[in-house]
This record gives structure tokens, C-alpha cells and sequence, in this order.
């Protein structure tokens, strides 16, 4: 049986990223299209923003010199000479003495240095004048002109994760279709005799596969486009002409299953048939410690293991930042947060553990709990983590209250430094 050498968990990664090289092909989409996508090129502000002096509220224009003397007691008088709706301007002058109703979001004019808002004064609907019982300040309740943002400014970078928000700032910026990175192809080949598919009943000795469809899902939250290549046959041969072909239609390509050493286990064979560089095949984690990584003619094949877990884990680890970092994204590597535990993990372990865990929120402290039975096969406990505990291998194990760190699975930011370690992974 082949030894295998297990490394760590930021070497393996540093492996994988010296070969990624950034892509960044752009394509433009409709904006109503390009929510979760990549932007391809960086935002900078053509006009400021407000693009002109505004009214924050309904209320009047005036001259804050007007109402110096304005008191409870003896409130000032002031003609109201005209209206601005939102989307108007108002082109005569406004005199000292004067004033215009003005709408929320309508251009100020000119003249005027102040809004003072309509709940504030008594109208005179007859006369056409507004009292005003107290002094206003010069530049009151105005949105300037710029002070959102200003022309030239850069705003979002490329390879920014694009969110509700941003799309806002597309649309103000005019954006009718955005520059966004095509994403990368990513296959996923499920294998292993006892795999039924999603709609085959039960039958005794196997299971259904769950792995091709959830690796679908984590594909699309890295930012990615999953091609479900099916399943490998059980012939050898055919396995490989399966791989083979499969590497020409993806940019990368991911199996479940089949890298362990069993009998059945072909990808190390086939890894051999195809000359593929293996970067390595036993990492210090738990799960997903067979995860196994190789190079072929530039392209990438993730061997993820078959357990639902392992293969989880083994890509929101080693895959993801692939795919974010071909999304020209800076910060590839999933953001981790100091946590408390919020349990004893009393089993030591020499490797690295990723918990599927549930983050608690609890009045201002935050922990993280595993989130259902921590077993490489376990499923359930997926589908209730939003969070990895990274349990560094030690000696004793860990006690509830210990700081450590947490993956956020959700998270679309992400971080520079693999579990904020400065001096680990680089990209290339
Ligand atoms: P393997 O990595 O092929 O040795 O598989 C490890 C374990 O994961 C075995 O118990 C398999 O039955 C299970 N498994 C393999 N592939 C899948 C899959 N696609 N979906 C769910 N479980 C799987
Ligand atoms: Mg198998």
C-alpha cells in the first residue's frame, strides 16, 4: 500500500496557490444580472454624488441670515415665492426675505444656504408666507454636493464580490450593463459502485449522492459555474478517458470519493495515467485529511474525499480561494473570526480540526458550537454550520472559553491571510 506523508494545512495551500494564475476574462451583463458576480474593472465616480445641493427634507429654502432674530416669542415672516419638486430647478432668485417650498431630494437653490423643514413652521396660506420661531444655521439640513462621494473617486475594486449595495452604486454610476469576470468552469465527477441518484429509492447498501449536488452549491457561493460530469464507471479505462475528457470542458476540476487507498479508490491511478503533478495527498487536517491535489497541463484536479464532510471541508479550504482568486478577488481566503468555544473539545488531535459549527450571538459575546455529530461522514451537521472551528492539533485538546478561530462559510469578503497568518499563503 503507497505511505503517504500528510502536510500542513498552509502548505498545501500555498502549493495549490503558486500554480493559480489570475484570469479575469470580463463579460458585460445586465445589471438586474450581476448580483453575487465578480466586478471586472474598478468603479470610479464620473459625476460627485449628490450631484448637486440637495433637500434632505420637505421643508423651505431659505436664507439662514433671515432668521437671526426669529424666537418662539417673535417669529419671523417670510414670503414663499414658489415650489421645487424633486427633479425641478428653480431658476429665479431667491432674495432675503424670501423663501421656496421645497421637496425631499430637490436641487437647492442657488441663493439659499439652509432648509428648514416643514414641521417646523406655521404656513399662512392666504398671504403665501411661512413663520419661523427659531434661528437657523447657515448650511442646515443641506446634502452637499460631493458629500457621498466625489468625481474620481475610486469605489469598488475589481474582483469585488458584487452585493445589493454595490449594485446601487452601479446604478447611480450608470451601469446599464456591468463588467463582471466570467467564472470559472468547475466539473465535479462523483465516484464510488454504492452512489444511487437523487431520485432512485433506497436500496440496501447504498446511499444517495449527496456530495455532487452540495459541491454544485458551494461552487456558485465561491463564485464559480459547476458542471455536474456525473459519475465514474467502475472500469479503470474508462475512468480515465472519463477525466481526461472531462479536463478539456472546466477550468477546474473536482471527484468525490475514490482517494482513499481501497481497492476501488482509481484517482491515484488515474492521477499516474494522466502524468498529473500530485502537489499532495494526506494533509494534517480533520476532516477531509485525504484530500489530494494535482496539476495536469496547468489545470487543477481537487480529489476531494468521498465523506459528505471531508469534501466540504476540502473545499471551502483548498478550492475556493482558487476560484476567488481567478475572480481576480483580493482576499481569497475565507474571514475568520476570534470566538469563544462554547464547549470542551477534550480529545486531543495532531491534526488540524475544522468543526462544523453554529455561531452563537449572545448580547454582545459571540461562540461557535458544533453543529450536529463532528464525523466525516456526518450530514446533518452541514446543514446547520455557518461557521469552521479551526482547532489547531495539540496535545490535550480544548476547553470551552478558549479563544480560536472561526471560518465564516457565508462570509463574501473574505481575507488575505489564511487564518490572519502574515508570513502563510501567498497568491501569485
Ligand atoms: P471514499 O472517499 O470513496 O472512500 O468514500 C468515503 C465515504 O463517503 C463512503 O462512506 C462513501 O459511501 C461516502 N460517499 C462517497 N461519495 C459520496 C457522495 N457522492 N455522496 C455521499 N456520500 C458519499
Ligand atoms: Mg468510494
Amino acid at each position: 500500500m503507497e505511505s503517504r506523508n500528510p502536510i500542513e494545512v498552509s502548505i498545501a495551500l500555498n502549493r495549490i496557490m503558486s500554480f493559480v494564475k489570475k484570469q479575469g476574462v470580463i463579460k458585460h451583463v445586465p445589471i438586474e444580472q450581476s448580483y453575487q458576480r465578480f466586478v471586472a474593472e474598478d468603479i470610479v465616480a464620473d459625476h460627485d454624488v449628490p450631484p448637486f445641493n440637495r433637500s434632505p427634507y420637505d421643508g423651505y429654502a431659505i436664507h439662514a441670515s433671515d432668521t437671526v432674530d426669529a424666537s418662539i416669542e417673535e417669529p419671523i415672516e417670510i414670503k414663499v415665492i414658489g415650489e421645487i419638486g424633486a427633479g425641478s430647478v428653480f431658476n429665479q432668485s431667491v432674495e432675503a426675505g424670501q423663501a421656496i417650498r421645497i421637496m425631499t431630494g430637490a436641487a437647492i437653490p442657488g441663493d439659499c444656504d439652509a432648509i428648514i423643514m416643514l414641521e417646523q413652521v406655521k404656513r399662512n396660506e392666504t398671504k403665501d408666507t411661512i413663520f419661523i420661531s427659531q434661528k437657523v444655521n447657515k448650511k442646515e439640513n443641506v446634502s452637499f454636493q460631493g458629500e457621498d462621494t466625489k468625481k474620481g473617486e475610486t469605489l469598488v475594486k475589481k474582483g469585488t464580490y458584487i452585493t445589493p449595495g454595490i449594485i446601487a452604486l452601479l446604478a447611480t454610476f450608470g451601469y446599464k450593463t456591468v463588467p463582471v469576470i466570467i467564472q470559472p468552469k468547475v466539473g465535479i465527477i462523483a465516484t464510488g459502485s454504492e452512489l444511487l441518484e437523487i431520485d432512485q429509492p433506497m436500496e440496501p447498501g447504498k446511499i444517495r449522492n449527496s456530495n455532487t449536488t452540495m459541491l454544485e452549491a458551494q461552487i456558485k457561493r465561491a463564485g464559480g459555474e459547476p458542471f455536474n460530469l456525473g459519475q465514474f464507471s467502475d472500469d479503470l479505462a474508462l475512468c480515465f478517458e472519463q477525466v481526461k475528457g472531462a479536463l478539456g470542458k472546466v477550468d477546474f476540476l473536482l471527484t468525490t470519493g475514490g482517494v482513499s487507498v481501497g481497492d476501488y479508490d482509481y484517482l491515484p491511478e488515474i492521477y499516474k495515467m494522466l502524468g498529473a503533478e500530485v502537489l499532495f495527498n494526506k494533509v494534517s487536517m480533520r476532516p477531509g485529511s485525504v484530500t489530494t491535489v494535482a496539476e495536469v497541463g496547468g489545470k487543477l484536479l481537487f480529489g476531494l474525499s468521498g465523506n459528505p464532510s471531508s469534501c466540504f471541508v476540502g473545499f471551502e479550504i483548498f478550492t475556493k480561494p482558487v476560484i476567488r482568486h481567478y475572480l481576480l478577488a483580493d482576499k481569497v481566503y475565507p474571514k475568520s473570526v476570534a470566538v469563544y468555544l462554547g464547549q470542551d473539545f477534550a480529545i486531543p488531535n495532531k491534526f488540524d480540526r475544522f468543526i462544523r459549527s453554529k455561531v452563537i450571538y449572545n448580547q454582545g459575546s459571540i461562540s461557535v458550537v458544533p453543529s450536529g455529530l463532528d464525523k466525516s461522514n456526518a450530514v446533518t451537521s452541514l446543514a446547520k454550520a455557518d461557521a469552521l472551528t479551526v482547532l489547531p492539533g495539540n496535545e490535550v485538546g480544548y476547553k470551552a472559553g478558549a479563544l480560536v478561530n472561526a471560518l465564516l462559510l457565508d462570509d463574501q469578503e473574505g481575507t488575505g491571510d489564511f487564518l490572519n497568518d502574515d508570513e502563510g499563503v501567498d497568491c501569485q
